[in-house]
């Protein structure tokens, strides 16, 4: 992606471990690489279709003042994140944060933290067969609409489906959703569980009967296996109330194990019946 870069900005702050570090405070130099893309304002020469660097960089000199935190590792961390709220057409940032006169009593030319934040697109299914099904899953839409970190981009028709796993049980109501998040694969897991609480979900039987089911399906392109998560879902190309309205919102979606589109897995699965 196309780079903003603002290299070495000097400020006066007060971010330290130490109470002298606070009371006195001290210099800090910060660069940020804005990861945007510039297209329409290298054609266009105007300013209102890029990012301004001059704001970025008193947003980020403003809130690195306003805000004082003990880690260079926390400032640069809420500094980022702030930034990517604060500036949607900033996909992502890499920041560095130097602290040239860090208290060491050593000759250094000074320390600093250095991270990359970005958003990232996710996938997740939605789904409940208990009570006001469509109530609860529209309450877990705006539950994630209503999160800062999260930017919900697109939602599927909600379908009505039978019930899968063999359980005796009313027909289920699914969809699938897509959505722009800051936050990491088990931070959004943590989110989930929220909502699927919030609407009353008991976790009793497997495949048993729910208020509120929500399922990471993708996370980027990421392949992760551990003991709380896996992503991809580990039966999403078994489900076809999952990949029919996957197939709807993201037809050419490419399944990063399998290396297929949510159509053609769809079409597959399809096949497997008829
Ligand atoms: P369930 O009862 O079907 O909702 O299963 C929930 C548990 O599955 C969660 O507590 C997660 O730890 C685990 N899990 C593993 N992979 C995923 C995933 N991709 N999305 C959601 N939960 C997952």
């Amino acid at each position: 992606m196309d780079q903003i870069c603002i290299t070495n900005l000097r400020f006066f702050a007060r971010h330290g471990v130490f109470d002298f570090e606070r009371e006195k405070g001290q210099y800090f130099v910060l660069s940020a690489r804005l990861e945007t893309d510039t297209r329409a304002a290298g054609m266009s020469d105007r300013l209102q279709e890029s990012t301004s660097y001059a704001e970025v960089a008193e947003f980020l000199v403003d809130f690195l003042t306003q805000n004082t935190y003990q880690l260079l590792e926390a400032a640069a961390e809420q500094a980022c994140r702030a930034l990517l709220l604060r500036f949607p057409r900033i996909w992502g940032v890499e920041l560095e944060l130097k602290k040239p006169d860090a208290p060491i009593d050593l000759e250094f030319e000074s320390v600093s933290v250095r991270i990359r934040r970005s958003w990232h697109t996710a996938y997740v299914a939605l789904g409940s067969n208990l009570g006001d099904k469509e109530g609860y899953l529209r309450s877990a839409l705006a539950g994630l609409e209503g999160d800062a970190c999260i930017r919900l981009k697109r939602v599927s028709t909600l379908i009505a489906t039978a019930p899968y796993g063999g359980v005796e049980q009313d027909d289920f109501l699914n969809g699938v959703c897509r959505l722009e998040t800051l936050y990491t694969p088990e931070e959004l897991l943590q989110v989930l569980h929220r909502l699927e609480g919030q609407a009353g979900r008991e976790r009793k039987v497997r495949w048993g009967p729910r208020t509120l089911d929500l399922d990471i399906l993708l996370y980027d392109n990421i392949i992760m296996y551990t003991k709380e998560l896996t992503i991809p879902h580990a039966d999403m190309h078994r489900r076809d109330f999952v990949l029919r309205p996957m197939a709807e919102i993201a037809p050419y979606v490419e399944h990063p194990v399998f290396h297929k589109s949510m159509l053609q897995l769809w079409q597959e699965l399809e096949g497997t019946w008829s």
